[in-house]
């Protein structure tokens, strides 16, 4: 067989399955037997679990304001730790193997330090050593400006690395392996009943990520859907097939009917933010959203009250680690602005119920409330799309929050 026709796989390893020399051993012997079963394979590696914080943790030990381009230099070693020990295993097991970083793979992003996008990458770069035999251990969660500086592509990023190089080498398919064994109906970290589901459209997948399920970043999700690349979710430590995420969910319109809520997801690294008294002119929600919108602060969930005699209070959510930046900027705007000073609460979560066939379903968002309700929990903020409804809740009731819903929904029993 020509070697162009030999299947070609892209696996990721996420941080637990590399997260010892022995789970690293472990991982090798998989990639070993899918070697040997003849196909071509580009093994995409996130950095050993800890590690990336462990890196943060020293970043913030030996400087109050680490500049971004440095954070993702020093970042960017993580992953390359753990590729090029991949390598060796494979090597100590005779399986042909050269790790590759972002750099030497020319992946090109854009400029944004901790949050870039990956613009394209050199496929020959890649093809050159699978051609002569070898399985290629990519490192993920980065890449190179036009400058050349090293940059990364945000928490959870080695899933896009995968999914673009799978785009790119126009893969047979994308294997994702994680500690779970695929997507579940909750996280089954906090929620007992939680279901594997076999499979699952790229549009609900993208509201179960964007709303929290760090199962798989969003950014691969979207960049998996614009190419048409299936993903599969599966668990390093054992043979179950996964979760399918692909453009039909493998579900048919009786299905659909069926599933009005597919999953349940969490957040609790957002924070909540209220400008009170804001005078309520227009042009105060563009100044101060444009601003944040300048510093690259993703806001999220907005409220504003209506207004009285002339007055509003007006929240949102950014990601916590977005929380000095958007101070600054709000500090700043609410003198500006003349509102009367602004509160930052951060014991918030968000929770999320996400299904298609919301779309056609009436009641979803009255029966989500009426749950809460039930099981005393204050809803503070409410924001919907058409195939999910979010509500910002106090931190400390999340799990309760996410298994009443699950309950509620009957996602635990099997479909
Ligand atoms: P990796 O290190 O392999 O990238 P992550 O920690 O990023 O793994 O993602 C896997 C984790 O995602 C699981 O351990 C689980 O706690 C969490 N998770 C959150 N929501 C879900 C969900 N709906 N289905 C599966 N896992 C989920
Ligand atoms: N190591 C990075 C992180 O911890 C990227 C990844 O694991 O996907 O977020
Ligand atoms: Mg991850």
């Amino acid at each position: 067989m020509g070697i162009l026709k030999m299947t070609l796989l892209v696996q990721k390893y996420g941080g637990s399955s590399v997260g010892s020399a022995e789970k690293i051993a472990h991982v090798a012997d998989r990639v070993a037997s899918s070697a040997a079963n003849g196909a071509r394979l580009v093994v995409v590696v996130s950095a050993m679990q800890g590690e990336t914080d462990r890196l943060l943790g020293l970043a913030s030990a030996v400087s109050t304001r680490p500049t971004p381009r440095e954070v993702d230099q020093l970042l960017s070693t993580g992953e390359q730790v753990s590729a090029a020990l991949l390598a060796m295993a494979l090597h100590q097991r005779g399986v042909s193997a050269r790790s590759l970083t972002g750099v030497q793979m020319k992946i090109r992003t854009d400029g944004a330090f901790s949050r870039a996008r990956i613009l394209g990458l050199d496929r020959d770069a890649v093809l050159g050593p699978l051609h002569d035999g070898d399985v290629v251990v990519a490192t993920g969660f980065q890449g190179t400006d036009e400058a050349g500086n090293v940059t990364t592509l945000g928490r959870g990023g080695s899933d896009t690395s995968a999914v673009a190089l799978a785009a790119a080498l126009r893969a047979d398919e994308c294997e994702i392996y994680t500690d779970v064994e695929g997507v579940f109906t909750a996280d089954p970290r906090i929620c007992p009943q939680a279901r594997k589901i076999d499979e699952i459209s790229f549009d609900e997948m993208m509201e179960l990520a964007s709303q929290g399920a760090k199962v798989l970043q969003i950014r691969s999700v979207e960049l998996a859907m614009n190419h048409d690349i299936p993903i599969r979710v599966r668990s390093t430590f054992s043979d179950d097939p996964g979760t399918l995420v692909s453009t039909s969910g493998g579900a048919d319109d009786a299905d659909i009917e069926r599933l009005v809520v597919r999953g349940i997801s969490h957040n609790t690294d957002e924070i909540k933010i209220t400008l009170r008294h804001v005078p309520d002119h227009p042009g105060i929600a563009a100044k101060l959203f444009t601003r944040l919108a300048k510093s690259r602060i993703n806001v999220d969930v907005i409220v504003q009250n209506t207004s009285l005699q002339g007055f509003t209070d007006l929240s949102f959510t950014v990601g916590g680690t977005d929380r000095d930046a958007a101070e600054e900027i709000v500090s700043q705007t609410a003198v500006t602005i003349d509102a009367n000073g602004y509160e930052i609460d951060d014991s918030i979560a968000k929770v999320s119920i996400v299904g298609v066939g919301m779309r056609a379903h009436a009641g979803v968002a009255a029966k989500m409330f009426e749950t809460l309700h039930q099981a005393g929990i204050n809803i503070q903020m409410i924001t919907t799309s058409e195939i999910k409804v979010t509500v910002v809740v106090q931190r400390d009731k999340t799990t309760t929050a996410v298994n009443a819903l699950h309950e509620a929904f009957d996602l635990g029993i099997s479909s």
